[in-house]
């Protein structure tokens, strides 16, 4: 089951993935549940970073509708491995500093997943890393760790509290892509100087942290951006009209 708070925090990022649809030349389809794993797994490591392999399902291309109203202008077909297919499922491979992320394991063989993986075990398509306390942006390092990927990098950028050794690092230029609880419009009374300087928060996890913001770009190693969708059981983006085949 997916939290309600994050099912409307990914029907408003897709709204904006498809009207920032024409600065991406690809997308990629991600399952409402594969995300909300990625964001538990990622509180629960820390103060650890951690390194996500993940694998598409040759099974369940995207759905044709979809992938063609998020489509930009201009479209690259073949871009990257993988491409055109449904997230599937993801491991987590290494944890610690932001080095350890762009690294597997010593330990790492390939027979370690072989049991669910079968026999192209060992290398993933997609691989994601995460920003405790960080904006989604990546650093030279990171750009440098996604020349060896043949799907996507994708970084996972997460405002927590309470948040430990990790005070939030905001000192970073780049494009974002943010999931935030939207501007309240209303007057606000008279409160206490804690509550005006509180946070506002979009859900807890089951790791008892408040999560306060939720940043994810995926990139291609060339540089260009991808765009990521999420998507339901059924192949189709939270905040779907079926039956007029758009995002209201
Ligand atoms: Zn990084």
């Amino acid at each position: 089951m997916v939290e309600a708070w994050l099912v409307t925090l990914m029907q408003g990022y897709n709204r904006e993935s498809y009207e920032q649809r024409a600065g991406y030349l690809a997308q990629v389809h991600m399952p409402g549940h594969v995300f909300q794993s990625l964001i538990w797994w990622a509180l629960q490591s820390l103060p650890d970073e951690i390194l996500v392999g993940i694998d598409v399902d040759a099974q369940r291309p995207h759905r044709v509708e979809v992938e063609d109203y998020f489509s930009g202008d201009e479209v690259h077909k073949q871009l990257f491995q993988g491409q055109g297919y449904t997230i599937k499922e993801a491991h987590i491979v290494n944890r610690g500093d932001s080095y350890s992320v762009h690294h597997l394991p010593e330990d790492w063989t390939d027979d370690m997943f072989s049991a669910d993986r079968g026999s192209r075990a060992g290398r993933f398509t997609h691989w994601l890393h995460t920003h405790p306390n960080a904006p989604a942006i990546p650093s030279g390092p990171d750009a440098d760790a996604a020349q060896e990927t043949t799907g996507i990098d994708m970084i996972l950028g997460l405002r927590f509290s309470p948040e430990g050794p990790l005070p939030w690092f905001d000192d970073v230029e780049g494009t974002r892509r943010s999931m935030k609880a939207p501007e309240k419009t209303k007057k606000p009374r008279k409160r206490s100087f804690f509550a005006r300087h509180a946070l506002p928060v979009l859900g807890k996890a089951p790791s008892g942290h408040s999560i306060h913001e939720i940043q994810l770009i995926g990139f291609h190693k060339s540089g260009v951006g991808v765009n990521i969708i999420f998507v339901d059981d059924a192949g189709l983006p939270y905040g779907w009209d079926e039956g007029n085949n758009k995002m209201p």
